[in-house]
């Protein structure tokens, strides 16, 4: 199951995207990537650090992880904080979208982009699986108005500051812990703070025993026609052809009957170049949706690590890791947001009770499962496209959403456990404590890509 949404290119709006027929041709031009400029370029409330007084909390990074802690902070309004993130620049992330489910009041109604109350799975031989998880919805954020939203929070607390720097440093000193960064215009600054949530992405991975890579490229595309039905998001579309290593699929989440992000994505070892992706994402709008004229208007495109190494939270006594770099993105759905804000409510939390600790995002058995079905999915033990069809079709939906939230109870998880093919998933539990664990280079955001253009 993989995540995330739609944004439309703010360069060009709907205009000068590219145009395709059934047979593939183009008739205009210029795929229009995303745009990498974020708004925001200082938010400052009445308190900056004066460099005498230590900060409450200094959170280095403002991603999703960053900004979603800050936000959870910024509105208990005792402490003082401030978020370092580096100007626009190579380590900006591009603007991306963040899907999650979710039910009740959210946290940032204000930026959400859609919402779907159904979602389809799509079997090899065509079958469709249709899925009503309520009380659950399926949502779509979009970064810059996320972005915005928080910034604007952070903005109206005279406590909290949103400091545009990159951090070099982050070491621990006597009452806390002190980070060193660099302006934009080259001076360092030096900030100190009772604790320090670092969201960096980390360069190399821990050591892990498996590593697969969930690695995509989507299109917002707009049809001549009607296609799509905005009320069912499509998670997993195994209509399309398997890579010989792992496994692919497609994910359609419509945003109006012609408009949608239409995404190619793989579980497997090594990311595509461009061009592999862009004609796997040519076959299936053609060939597989039909969607006869249609125009690209934007693109994303990322890759997020699935593996089952261990991160450590904590860097030393007031320094904390939170995020991806913190083992927030669940090893077999890649799928994060959601546990960085029960991560983010966790710690407010301990803040608010004067107690120093990171709760785990994902629990022990959660990760021992994933760590089973990474491997299975490894070795081709298992099939990934039959695997996760038959797990939609035979767990109720909001059960098997609570379980990749790692709330089901012990029961539950057997339940859904014996819908799995238990002979090689036994095989490969009573192998994996007896294998080596290796550290990786953490992937780069697009690799390959930079080589194809
Ligand atoms: C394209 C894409 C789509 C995704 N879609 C989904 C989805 O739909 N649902 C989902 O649950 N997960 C999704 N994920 C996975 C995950 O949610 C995201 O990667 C998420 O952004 C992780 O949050 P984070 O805060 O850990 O990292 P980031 O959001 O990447 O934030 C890290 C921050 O650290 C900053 N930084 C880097 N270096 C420095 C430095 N030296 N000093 C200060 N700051 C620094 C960066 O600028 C960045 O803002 C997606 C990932 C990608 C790549």
């Amino acid at each position: 199951m993989n995540r995330r949404g739609e944004r439309r290119s703010r360069r060009t709006g709907t205009a000068g995207g590219r145009i395709r027929g059934p047979d593939g041709g183009t008739r205009a031009d210029t795929t229009n990537d995303q745009d990498r400029s974020t708004p925001g370029a200082q938010v400052r409330g009445g308190q900056d650090h004066d460099g005498t007084r230590p900060l409450d909390v200094i959170v280095v990074g403002g991603g999703a992880a960053g900004l979603s802690l800050a936000h959870r902070l910024a509105r208990r309004g005792d402490l003082t904080v401030t978020v370092v993130e580096p100007p626009d620049g190579p380590l900006r992330p591009p603007e991306r979208t963040w899907c999650y489910w979710a039910a009740g009041p959210d946290d940032f109604a204000g930026a959400l982009e859609a919402t779907w109350s159904r979602l389809r799975i799509h079997g090899r031989d065509g079958t469709g699986i249709t899925v009503d998880p309520a009380p659950l919805q399926y949502r779509m954020l979009r970064s810059a108005p996320f972005e915005r939203l928080v910034h604007s929070a952070l903005g109206r607390n005279p406590r909290t500051t949103l400091l545009r720097a990159t951090a070099e440093t982050v070491r621990e000193v006597p009452g806390g812990a002190e980070v060193r960064c660099t302006a934009p215009g080259g001076g360092t600054r030096i900030l100190r703070a009772a604790r320090v949530f670092d969201s960096r992405p980390p360069r190399v991975l821990p050591p892990a025993r498996t590593l697969l890579l969930q690695h995509f490229r989507g299109w917002f595309v707009r049809t001549a026609a009607d296609r799509f039905d905005p009320a069912v998001a499509d998670l997993m579309d195994f209509r399309v052809p398997q890579p010989r290593h792992g496994l692919a699929f497609g994910y359609v989440l419509p945003l109006a009957a012609d408009h949608a992000l239409v995404e190619y994505t793989e579980f497997s070892r090594t990311p595509l170049s461009r061009p592999e992706y862009e004609a796997a994402l040519e076959h299936y709008c053609r060939s597989v949706l039909r969607l006869g004229l249609y125009t690209v208007e934007a693109a994303e495109q990322g890759v997020i690590p699935m593996t089952d190494a261990r991160f450590p939270r904590r860097a030393g006594r007031a320094v904390f890791r939170i995020g991806t770099a913190g083992g927030a993105t669940r090893p077999s759905t890649g799928y994060t947001f959601a546990a960085v804000q029960r991560q983010s409510r966790a710690i407010a939390a301990a803040l608010a009770e004067g107690r120093d600790r990171v709760p785990p995002p994902h629990g022990r058995r959660a990760l021992a499962m994933d760590a089973v079905l990474l491997r299975a999915l490894d070795t081709g033990r298992i099939d990934g496209p039959d695997f996760f069809t038959r797990l939609f079709g035979r767990t109720p939906a909001e059960r098997l959403l609570r379980f990749l939230d790692g709330a089901t109870t012990p029961r539950e998880d057997l339940g859904i456990g014996l819908h799995t093919p238990v002979g090689p998933m036994l095989r490969t539990a009573l192998e994996l404590p007896f294998l080596p664990r290796r550290s990786r280079p953490a992937p780069s955001v697009t690799p390959r890509d930079e080589e194809s253009r």
